[in-house]
Order: structure tokens, then C-alpha cells, then sequence
């Protein structure tokens, strides 16, 4: 069962919980796929079962068309907020830690089409591997990480939180405006530029700069 984990591999005394995330919050991204900025944060969850550790092997769903990484940095969650004040929020950060957002393009894109939510495509069984954990009171300005999905050694994504349209904590004062986070929730941030499809036996390193680089694999 998964269990956060901090980046040395010991057990977070926190549970696992939901996991919200917000689309389109890097520009490169939006204009990737041909999408509009939001007026306001898009924001959809995935279950707790969702959650899977991202140096476990990876299992993509079958015979569902294109799964495709989307590298986001991940806010491990400790304090209940419910809409919370700006200054309730560093407080409540446990740590941060990188995540892959998995998605599965084509049963997405039909649901576009339809107008229908995203879940099918984004909320699946072991759809969210996530790092270890980097404690908050470790990481010098939360808005200045440079992060890289590596995949087969190719570069695939590149990123910096510094071009988030909307800032971690606004984020998370934002999504605590709707959905209240309880101890163990994770957000997801978005991604930049670079979405492509995985592959079984698909070599995956992850870094997040000056903190963790770590490698993973397709099952
Ligand atoms: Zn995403």
C-alpha cells in the first residue's frame, strides 16, 4: 500500500490522501495541445488510489490508447485548510516532490470532444506515482525549481515553477476555497511543455535540481 515517503525512503506520518490538480498552468503547455488559458484554476482530483510510488515499476493502463507523462511538481499537504487565509498556507506545506500526472491522451481527447469529466483518463488505478518528498523547511524559494523528465536519456520536459500562471500558495488558497485539504492530500501544479506517450520498458529519470534525480521504468 502506498505510503509518503520522504526522499531518503522513510515513512511521512501522514496518509495518503486525495490528490488535486490543477490543467493548464504552464503556457508552453497550453499552446502544446492547442488549449486556452483559463480564466480561472482548472481543477480536477484523483482518488488516493491513484497513488503509487514512482520507483515502482510503472503500469499503464492497456488497450486504451496513448498514456502520457505529464512531470508536475507535488505539494505534500499537512494542516487541514478550508478556505484558508494566505498566511495559513507555507505553514501547512509538509514538503515538495515531483509527480507524474498520467494521462491517457485519446480516451481524454473523446472526452473533450463530449464534454465529459476527465476522470476516466486522469483518475485511474496507479495514475499518480510520486517522488519522495523534500521538506518544505529544505527548499529556498519553492517558486524557483527547475525540474526534468529525462525519458530513454532523451530531455522530454523541462520546467520552472517560476512560469506557473497561478504561484503554489494561490494554488492551494485557491483549491482550499472548494475542496478543503486534509493531512496527507497532495497538489499537483502542472505541466510544462513536452507531453508525449510511454511506453512499455520506457527508462524514466526524474530530477528536480540541487534536490533529487531519480530513475524509474515501464513495466
Ligand atoms: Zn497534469
Amino acid at each position: 500500500m502506498y505510503q509518503h515517503l520522504d526522499i531518503k525512503g522513510n515513512v511521512i506520518a501522514l496518509p495518503a490522501g486525495k490528490v488535486v490538480c490543477v490543467g493548464r498552468n504552464y503556457l508552453d503547455h497550453i499552446e502544446e495541445l492547442n488549449n486556452t488559458v483559463p480564466d480561472e484554476a482548472l481543477l480536477f482530483i484523483k482518488p488516493t488510489t491513484a497513488l503509487c510510488c514512482v520507483t515502482e515499476p510503472l503500469v499503464l493502463p492497456s488497450g486504451l490508447g496513448s498514456c502520457h507523462n505529464e512531470l508536475e511538481i507535488a505539494v505534500l499537504i499537512k494542516n487541514r485548510l478550508t478556505k484558508a487565509e494566505p498566511a495559513e498556507i507555507k505553514s501547512a506545506i509538509w514538503g515538495y516532490g515531483l509527480a507524474l500526472d498520467l494521462t491517457l491522451r485519446d480516451v481524454q481527447d473523446k472526452l473533450k470532444a463530449k464534454g465529459q469529466p476527465w476522470e476516466r483518463a486522469k483518475a485511474f488505478d496507479l495514475s499518480c506515482p510520486v517522488s519522495g518528498f523534500v521538506s518544505a523547511d529544505k527548499i529556498s524559494d519553492p517558486q524557483q525549481l527547475s525540474f526534468s523528465l529525462r525519458v530513454n536519456k532523451q530531455i522530454r520536459q523541462q520546467g520552472n515553477s517560476a512560469f506557473m500562471l497561478h504561484a503554489i500558495e494561490q494554488l492551494i488558497l485557491e483549491v482550499s476555497n472548494i475542496f478543503t485539504l486534509l493531512p496527507g492530500d497532495v497538489v499537483l501544479t502542472g505541466t510544462p511543455k513536452g507531453v508525449g506517450p510511454l511506453g512499455s520498458g520506457d527508462q524514466l529519470t526524474l530530477s528536480l535540481l540541487g534536490y533529487f534525480s531519480l530513475e524509474t521504468d515501464v513495466l
